[in-house]
């Protein structure tokens, strides 16, 4: 763990900034920096970071020098894994996992995923399950993230279903884990706000898959009510 001193000379040295240094416990607002060229820079950091390893400081000075994309991210997966004080992980164990499906193993699927976007960086669970009844909607996963634990709907076992497809569904429910959820300003509850959406367009396949399932809307649908 790092002292004050240490977490404030790091970041000065990566970002090239002089500032003044303060720890923060903001349950929202965990890194924010103001000044410019006439004031001093002032950064606020929330007191986790003196935890943090290097790819994530290093992280920390690049989303402050140019508040991309990537960084953020990186700072996103830290902050979700460091602030599961709800940790119901240990419940888990108690919950049928099974991953292997008639054609689709959701942990090869899983996997894959965690490697391509998300630096294998994810520590999640992921299991089949069977299809919920009577729904007028169709559920193809769920993110539980109280039990990090994704269930996708185990309809999807089946060559109707492209690869593609069931791959774009793990990856939005992992989505779920590092753009958690949040209130607005309005107070609305919101799961797939603009940030989510944008990461979601950012897998490969996500055109081909969104013309997949307009054409295929009908044909879900049956097949959900005949589960
Ligand atoms: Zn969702």
């Amino acid at each position: 763990m790092l002292t004050p001193e240490t977490l404030a000379q790091v970041l000065q040295e990566y970002t090239g900034f002089k500032f003044d240094f303060m720890l923060n416990d903001n349950r929202t607002c965990m890194i924010s920096m103001k000044g410019n060229r006439f004031f001093k820079k002032r950064l606020s950091i929330h007191r986790m970071f003196l935890q943090a390893p290097d790819d994530v400081l290093q992280a920390v000075a690049r989303f402050l020098k140019k508040r991309d994309k990537k960084s953020n991210r990186i700072i996103n997966v830290f902050i979700q894994n460091q602030s599961s004080h709800l940790d119901h992980t240990p419940k888990v164990k108690k919950i049928t996992i099974k991953t292997t499906g008639v054609l689709y193993d959701l942990q090869a699927i899983y996997d894959e995923i965690n490697q391509y976007y998300f630096d294998k960086k994810l520590d999640l669970k992921i299991t089949w399950s069977k299809p919920g009844r009577g729904l007028n909607h169709i559920v193809f996963g769920r993110y539980f993230d109280t039990l990090k634990l994704i269930r996708i709907n185990q309809m999807m076992d089946d060559p109707f279903f492209p690869y593609e497809f069931v791959s774009l569904v793990v990856y939005h429910e992992m989505l779920h884990h590092v753009v958690p959820s949040y209130y607005d300003q309005k107070g609305h509850f919101r799961q797939h706000g603009p940030v989510f959406k944008a990461e979601e367009k950012k897998f490969k396949q996500y055109s081909f898959c969104q013309k997949w399932l307009r054409a295929n809307k009908k044909e879900i649908f049956n097949r959900q009510k005949a589960q």
